[in-house]
């Protein structure tokens, strides 16, 4: 017993990215920050609390159930209802084993609470510690619907579980180890957990998706559009389980989209992103064709790796990344037809991924405006005369940056899964990442 429980321990040190701190039943602590550079938090609980200097374990101030506290920050320290106070930081404690949340600024948290001065800024910061199985609980149901199959909320819940892990430290310079917002996951504390959400965190208790031994950064997104990409393709960074694989999200009320602009919009939006090359001439890219797509600017799914943007005053080359934020659009997977200002609706030829070649016809959103000159010369070359205001069409699919696992797709395969099978979850985290394992860690 005793060498399986050090085998175990050993393995734990092994796969995580860094050293964290033990938690209950061997699952790691995480610290995620709620909040940062706040003027002030209002802090409460479902019991009698206290509050504490965090270094010396003072008890500063004692309240009762529901007592609002609040912090506030000045350049000489914290100050607590209206009283400064000398702790670098301080603690909510509860009574022990108070089966109690902790409120800050009306939302409820497990574990613990602490605020203080925000890293280099004049505000507050907020963080939750908790072990990481009751912040998975807290982040399920901001990704997806509680009530999908629960062989795809297990999915999900392995793959939150394995990308925190892969995240342990990522803020270690702000103090803790992961912030609450997309940037990490979003993360809602107790007030956004869901009883199924919940049970599929517990019945994947401790597994996560392992390559070679190792938790991989297991990103997901809403819908692949029929395809997910290599992880180069997006972001640069090639991971062995991050590779193109087919998307079973075809009924995903994301796998298609379309998006217009004027001229005139597009060139306000990447002359305010910082890309200014004059009036937009012509934009270059290959058109989208059935995957796997072999083209220079395009990934294995036909994701925009990048384009090249001509203009009156310089020709820029961006990522599609780059142009999908600035554009916000959708996905990186899509292709562009420019359109003639008398036209009121244009007829868009597409290939989607399964190959179905689509004839969508696409009503124009702009008033139609006197005809003027417009020319293609070349079928990679996108061309806008630069007098008039064309219609700029995007016709895409998908929905997020397309790596790893696709929640629409991970729903599509729950519910073709064979009934009863409640390790089925491993089939869908296997099929979108490539090469794993599902090893169980604690
Ligand atoms: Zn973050």
């Amino acid at each position: 017993m005793r060498t399986t429980l050090l085998v175990l321990g050993f393995l734990l040190l092994a796969l995580l990215p860094v050293a964290a701190e033990a938690g209950p039943s061997g699952q790691p602590l995480i610290k995620v920050g709620l909040w940062s550079n706040q003027t002030s938090v209002i802090l409460s609980a479902d019991a009698g609390f206290s509050i504490a200097d965090a270094d010396s374990k003072d008890i500063l101030g004692s309240y009762k159930a529901k007592e609002k506290v609040t912090v506030k920050f000045a350049a000489a320290g914290l100050v607590v209802n209206g009283q400064p106070v000398a702790a670098r930081e301080i603690t909510v404690v509860l009574p022990a084993k108070a089966p109690a949340g902790i409120e800050v600024n009306r939302r409820e948290y497990r574990g613990t609470v602490s605020v203080r001065r925000t890293v280099g800024k004049n505000g507050l910061t907020v963080v939750n510690t908790l072990p990481l199985e009751e912040y998975i609980y807290g982040i399920i149901a901001r990704e997806i619907s509680p009530a999908w199959p629960l062989e795809a909320v297990k999915a999900q819940a392995v793959a939150a579980r394995t990308y925190a892990l892969y995240s342990l430290g990522k803020h270690r310079d702000d103090g803790y180890d992961v912030c609450a917002t997309t940037d990490c996951q979003v993360y809602g504390g107790m007030t956004a957990e869901d009883a199924r959400a919940t049970k599929a965190v517990d019945d994947t208790r401790g597994l996560v998706v392992a390559y070679k031994g190792k938790p991989i950064p297991a990103y997901f997104h809403g819908s692949g559009g029929g395809y997910t990409e290599n992880s180069e393709n997006v972001w640069g960074g090639h991971h062995p389980a991050l590779r193109a694989v087919i998307d079973y999200d075809e009924e995903s009320p994301h796998y298609s989209w379309e998006k217009q602009f004027t001229q005139k919009e597009i060139e306000a939006a990447l002359a305010s992103a910082g890309i200014k090359i004059g009036a937009l001439q012509a934009i270059e890219l290959s058109p989208l064709t059935k995957p796997p797509v072999n083209a220079s600017d395009r990934g294995v799914s036909g994701r925009i790796t990048e384009l090249r943007l001509i203009g009156s005053a310089g020709n820029t080359v961006v990522s599609g990344t780059k142009l999908r934020t600035v554009l916000g659009l959708n996905s990186t997977l899509f292709d562009i037809k420019v359109v003639l200002p008398s036209e009121k609706a244009v007829k868009f030829e597409i290939t989607d991924s399964y190959g179905d070649r689509d004839t969508k016809t696409v009503p124009i959103n702009t008033k139609p405006l006197p005809e003027k000159g417009f020319s293609v010369d070349k079928p990679d070359i996108r061309r806008v005369t630069g007098r008039t205001n064309e219609t700029i069409i995007f016709t895409g699919f998908g929905w997020g940056h397309g790596i790893g696992l696709s929640q629409w797709g991970a729903k599509a395969m729950a519910e073709r899964a064979p009934t009863g099978n409640t390790a089925y979850f491993k089939e869908i985290l296997k099929h979108y990442y490539t090469g794993v394992e599902i090893q169980k860690l604690y």
